[in-house]
């Protein structure tokens, strides 16, 4: 613990500006305090300093002109973090609020993901500060073709391979592929992944993110003898993660009542319509108040979260914060037990804050964290490579079922890793736990 903590002090002294990732690392230097007690020599490896110095960081200036003819300029950023199991991999977020720090905890995260997928893939995230919220389609075309007019020389279907975040779907991922297979002249299929079914996209990936946060939360149900069935949920956000996690949760047998975004949040007793809220999602690009507006019964309430169960006058069994970082705190957690959740699966990257984790812990929540419950994207991203490196296009069935198993396999690794190192029960122990292990592992075999 002595060694974590020198360690941890020094990321702090060393990246100011950056709580996300010296939160990240927090999380993960706590649960893998009797992983160094029983292994000394990573000390002697140094470790985790090699583990918290991302690879290489590419920053770069993303020049491109608005529908009106006017000049902007974006940051743009890869973070290739290590390397040691695979090629880099990891996706692009386009938001305002993206800067360094948030890229290097969310590519911090990725490597123990990765791991944790068992498909021999590297850790890296990147993005921009780009908002395309209110931006025509052209516009968003020029600023990905400028984005990947730099990113190119950087990646390769053996060297980093770029996927979709938030603000990155396929219609952004298409674009991206566009501009690289233009600029090197070669249809490497395998660079990006998210991509178009036409051209190299894997059938299941689109739902593979929220569909693994659920397989994930019906294996950790199974093991106490329950199922989703019958289950209320409420679930966060309503981008592609929430909107195939709400579809998956109700094939299940649960009744998921919310969405949100940016701005409110949608309740529908009778079950949010997927269908609906996907046409206006995706088809219309627009917001969860359409839905309200358009679905008889459902109510939108400005300005609210969907975690005040209280407020919204219903108990529910479990909860999917699929929207963003730290969206879930202390607050929200005490007004998840109050209306009778026993079960947390973070659909997101670290939506939950520490605080709220340990809250919802120590009163005997089931507690899936992001970096288990929503690698099943990232896997399946895998499985797209796969696919692009055979030629081969695999059917719905065979890689859902492929995602299943993953997903299975990942909750099983990190129940079993939480018990053999004492904290029975204890995911997030577990999977950064037996992520860490396979990682630090292949470090120390390939050297310094
Ligand atoms: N952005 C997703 C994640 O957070 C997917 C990354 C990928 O498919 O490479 O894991």
């Amino acid at each position: 613990m002595h060694y974590a903590n020198k360690v941890y002090d020094q990321v702090v002294a060393a990246n100011p500006g950056e709580p996300e990732f010296h939160q990240a690392v927090r999380e993960v230097f706590d649960s893998i305090a009797p992983v160094l007690a029983a292994h000394p020599e990573y000390a002697d490896q140094a470790i985790l300093e090699r583990l918290v110095e991302p690879e290489r960081i590419i920053a770069f200036r993303v020049p491109w002109v608005d529908d009106a003819g006017k000049i902007r300029v974006n940051k743009g950023y890869r973070v290739q973090f290590n390397s040691a199991l695979g090629p880099y991999k990891g996706g692009l977020r386009f938001h305002p609020t993206v800067y360094l720090g948030m890229l290097k905890f969310l590519g911090f995260e990725q490597i123990f993901k990765n791991a944790l997928t068992r498909q021999h893939i590297g850790g890296a995230k990147g993005g921009a500060n780009f908002d395309p919220k209110g931006k025509s389609d052209n516009e968003v075309m020029r600023f990905c073709q400028s984005f990947m007019t730099e990113l190119q020389r950087h990646i390769g279907p053996d060297i980093d391979v770029p996927a979709g975040d938030i603000g990155v779907g396929g219609r952004e991922i298409g674009y991206l592929f566009g501009q690289y297979r233009r600029i090197r002249d070669t249809f490497d299929a395998g660079v990006l992944t998210g991509k178009g079914l036409g051209f190299g996209g894997s059938l299941a990936r689109t739902e593979a993110t929220g569909y693994g946060a659920v397989y994930f939360a019906d294996a950790m149900l199974a093991a106490r003898g329950e199922s989703l069935d019958g289950r209320t949920a409420v679930v966060s956000g309503s981008g592609n993660v929430a909107l195939y996690a709400i579809a998956k949760a109700q094939q299940m047998g649960a009744r998921v009542v919310t969405a949100s975004d940016s701005s409110g949040m949608v309740y529908d007793d009778a079950g949010i319509d997927v269908e609906l809220l996907r046409h206006i999602k995706e088809d219309l690009r627009g917001r969860v108040s359409d839905y309200a507006a358009q679905r008889p019964g459902a109510r939108y309430q400005a300005g609210a979260k969907v975690w005040d169960l209280a407020e919204l006058g219903i108990r529910a069994d479990i909860a999917f914060p699929c929207a963003t970082q730290n969206e879930l705190n202390e607050v929200d957690a005490r007004q998840l037990l109050d209306g009778g959740v026993r079960a947390v699966v973070e659909g997101a990257n670290m939506p939950t804050t520490l605080e709220a984790t340990h809250l919802l812990q120590e009163n005997g929540v089931l507690f899936a964290p992001g970096k288990a419950a929503n690698a099943g994207g990232v896997a399946t991203s895998a499985l797209e490579m796969q696919q692009n490196s055979a030629r081969q296009s695999w059917s719905f069935e065979k890689v859902d079922a492929k995602l299943h198993d993953i997903m299975r396999d990942i909750h099983d690794t990190s129940l079993d890793a939480a018990a053999r190192y004492g904290h029975e029960g204890n995911y997030v122990v577990g999977a950064n736990a037996a992520g860490f292990e396979m990682v630090a592992e292949a470090m120390i075999a390939q050297g310094v």
